[in-house]
């Protein structure tokens, strides 16, 4: 481990004691393959059933990984980040909700983050689902029908129906409503990218938004998952889009989290699988990829979203050569997680953020659940996060 990110004094400096034992010991159960695989297993089922698990999982998981159930709830935690110079990205934390009525209430949801993120000083972004404001099934129609080039952004609707083609122009008007407010406000909306049967779609539609509001500052992000073997390619076709057709390109790297079902996917469908066929090949595309980025940090706005601590260094390196490190380059990390990384870069004066998510316990269990399985699978993530929680109960002398 860099020494930068061994400091757990620092890291952990925001939490009580009290915090300190609750997050060594849900990182210890999470250690538990087994334990989490049973009790994602049961949790929905207790859900499907109206047990009271809830309150379960809020003194657990949720007070963890999440802000708090609404905006104003989530303030206390904003603000005790922002003492240690930690910006939030918020995000509104329903995912997935069906039907028009839903779409336009998260629209609405998006716009009243954007509206107190202006009203605070340490939000420069929020984030945004496009399976927030649109249905799935709607957007895997579209899928296979975009065509982006250097000269043009193409979605070819011909293959909808009457009422889908109004549909689809619905979700562009929603999402196209946001980013002009984000837009209008200052600040910038990070689009996250999701599963790749409905990617291509999220990806147009992304560039469509950012040729319309990326023209004096980026307003509007794009999600590269470089666990996709051709996604380094396509964040360099973006670059040449932006150019050719005069907008500012954002983007926010990250590896892609959906990797097991992206994989079973390919497998029940007997089609390639998008992934690469290592975690090296992934590490090896991501790396490319922030250098790709910060050497043309002039024209690329960049959030390099990783708990890898190689992946922050070398983009710290890189930085630091140019001597350019406030420069359209921000550091993000899950609330929750990897506070080493996040409270050490900003105490050296990086920008860095933490992914807040904020909402009712609800509406948030699929993230909390893929929070405990990604902790659970990648073994290394829930060593090093026990390594630094135990280094700092035994300096405040608790263990
Ligand atoms: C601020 C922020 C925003 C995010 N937004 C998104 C988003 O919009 N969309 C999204 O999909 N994810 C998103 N993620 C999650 C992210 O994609 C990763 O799942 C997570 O951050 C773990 O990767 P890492 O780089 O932090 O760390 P590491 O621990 O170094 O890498 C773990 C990752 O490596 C990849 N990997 C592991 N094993 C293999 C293997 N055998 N073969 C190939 N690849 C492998 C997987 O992607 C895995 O998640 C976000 C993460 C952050 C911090």
């Amino acid at each position: 481990m860099n020494k930068i990110f061994e400091d757990s004094e620092h890291a952990f400096a925001y939490k009580t004691n009290w915090e300190l034992r609750k997050a060594y010991w849900l990182f210890k159960m999470m250690k538990f393959n087994w334990l989490i695989s049973v009790g994602t297993g049961f949790i929905l089922t207790a859900i499907k059933w109206r047990l009271p698990v809830l309150g379960l999982l809020k003194d657990t998981l949720y007070s963890q990984f999440v802000g708090g159930e609404t905006l104003e709830k989530a303030t206390p935690v904003v603000k005790k980040l922002a003492d240690y110079e930690v910006d939030v990205i918020l995000d509104y934390g329903a995912e997935a909700k069906e039907g028009e009525a839903n779409f336009d209430l998260a629209k609405q949801e998006f716009i009243k983050a954007i509206n107190y993120a202006a009203s605070q000083k340490s939000i420069p972004f929020i984030s945004l689902k496009i399976t927030a404001l649109a249905r799935f099934e709607l957007l895997e129609k579209i899928n296979p029908h975009v065509s982006i080039t250097p000269a043009s952004i193409s979605v070819d609707t011909s293959v909808l129906t009457a009422e889908e083609n109004q549909e689809w122009q619905r979700v562009i008007d929603r999402t196209f409503a946001i980013c002009e407010a984000a837009m209008t406000r200052n600040l910038g909306v990070l689009i996250d990218a999701e599963e790749s049967w409905i990617q291509d779609t999220v990806d147009a539609l992304v560039m469509l938004a950012m040729k319309s509001y990326n023209k004096k500052h980026v307003a509007v992000y794009n999600t590269i998952q470089l666990y996709r073997h051709d996604k380094l390619e396509f964040l360099k076709l973006s670059d040449e889009v932006a150019k050719q057709q005069s907008f500012l390109l954002g983007v926010k790297l990250v590896r892609g989290a959906y990797m097991e079902k992206e994989r079973a996917r390919a497998e029940a469908t007997n089609t390639p699988s998008p992934i690469q066929p290592d975690k090296t090949a992934t590490d090896n595309d991501f790396n490319k990829a922030v250098e790709f980025c910060l050497s043309k940090n002039e024209g690329i706005a960049v959030v390099v979203a990783t708990h890898n601590e190689h992946s922050n260094m070398l983009a710290m390196d890189i930085l630091a050569k140019q001597n350019n490190k406030y420069n359209h380059t921000f550091f993000s990390q899950l609330y929750g997680m990897s506070d080493n990384i996040t409270f050490n870069l900003a105490r050296n004066g990086y920008s860095v953020s933490k992914y807040l998510p904020y909402g009712s316990v609800a509406d948030v269990i699929p993230y909390l659940l893929r929070r405990a399985q990604e902790n659970s699978s990648v073994a290394g993530q829930t060593g090093r996060e026990l390594f630094l929680l135990g280094k700092e109960m035994e300096r405040r002398g608790l263990l």
